[in-house]
């Protein structure tokens, strides 16, 4: 089993496995219902999705990309130099410091 991403929420977490499931990518989401001890409360504070065959890793992969560019809000933009995407209005890329492109 291979670590994909890291969800925002709950919710984030299940519209992505049920995007990979349409695409014959198992998943798996773990995390989200573990309170978590002491020292692993930060680990649990956001649910995983996990790819279940490491051969679908890389696929699963290009098809994150995909999600996150289609339920990219109007507060989320993607960095033109990394690629990565920016939330919450922020007004430079949090990865690389490029400026927002609008
Ligand atoms: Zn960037």
């Amino acid at each position: 089993m291979q670590r994909l991403y890291q969800a925002r929420d709950a919710l984030e977490a299940q519209l992505l496995s049920d995007f990979l499931a349409d695409r014959r990518i198992e998943t798996v989401v773990l995390g989200q219902y573990l309170a978590g001890g002491v020292g692993e409360l930060a680990a649990f504070n956001f649910p995983v999705v996990w790819v279940v065959e490491d051969a679908d890793l890389a696929p699963a992969k290009a098809r994150l990309a995909e999600f996150l560019a289609m339920s990219r809000g109007p507060e989320r933009w993607r960095c033109p130099r990394c690629g990565e995407v920016v939330e919450d209005g922020l007004l430079v890329c949090w990865n690389c410091g490029e400026p927002c492109p609008d």
